[in-house]
């Protein structure tokens, strides 16, 4: 399995636009972070996990081909808005792109992207999409692969993260419950959102992320959905654990 972290910024992406913050001025490419997204790819499947609004950018920079699907983690539009960047992959594939995601995302896509979802008249420049529905505490396959859903909190707000075999993407996140650490169990890589050091209402903290990678110990932990508030990307990595990394866009990981 190979795991291609397309974003790793939070939502404004880094640079944030008019900031004369010293890490948006920053040379070093590892502190210029698009908007949270991977690409996964296993046996023959290529997955992104999210589609925000840097999509088109990072699927040329990765030279990403083929789309199997996109896994939704939620609605926000840091992770939504690029949906109408999938034409080119509908023309290209003929048929409609499989999209995952918690019922509530999907009927929101539906309003943002109606004419997406338009079974009447429908523009033909439009992509189509065929939505699944993820239920918690439902696994789903794809070929062989079952795909865990993980149920955590982002604030209020629920949020999807997925297992896919010994790897675990978890975004957006602010708190876990019990019943889904079970389910991270024994897994090699664990990527993980941490905002900045000071708290956050919705986001772990590096500290909170830190505490929550020692619950889980992976082998290997990546931090990601970073803000420019978290620092230089060199002076942050030289603080950590020595299995824990901060990602960078373009980083790319094998399993
Ligand atoms: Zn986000």
């Amino acid at each position: 399995m190979q795991v291609y972290f397309l974003g790793t910024g939070t939502s404004q992406g880094i640079p944030v636009i008019g900031s004369h913050h010293s890490v948006c001025q920053s040379n070093d490419p590892k502190d210029k972070r698009l908007r949270v997204s991977v690409w996964i790819t296993w046996d023959d499947y290529s997955v992104v996990v999210d589609c925000g609004p840097d999509f088109r950018q990072q699927m040329l920079t990765s030279g990403c081909s083929h789309l199997d699907a996109i896994l939704f983690t939620h609605e926000h539009a840091d992770h939504t808005a690029g949906l109408d960047d999938i034409r080119p992959f509908f023309f290209k594939q003929g048929k409609d792109i499989p999209i995952y995601g918690h019922q509530r995302v999907l009927n929101n896509l539906k309003k943002r992207f109606d004419y997406i979802f338009e079974t009447e008249n429908r523009y033909p420049g439009a992509p189509g999409v065929q939505t699944f529905e993820v239920i918690n505490n439902q696994n789903f396959q794809m070929g062989s692969t079952d795909i865990i859903p993980i149920n955590v909190h982002h604030g209020n707000l629920q949020v999807f993260g997925y297992r896919i075999k010994d790897f675990v993407y978890l975004t957006d996140v602010k708190s876990v419950d019990e019943t889904e650490i079970q389910k991270m169990k024994g897994v090699k890589v664990l990527v993980v959102n941490a905002l900045r050091e000071e708290p956050h209402h919705s986001h772990f903290s590096l500290q909170e992320a830190l505490d929550f990678i020692h619950l889980i110990q992976p082998e290997k932990a990546y931090l990601t959905h970073i803000s420019h508030l978290m620092g230089f990307h060199e002076e942050v990595q030289q603080r950590l654990p020595h299995n824990v990394f901060l990602a960078y866009d373009n980083l790319k990981i094998t399993l």
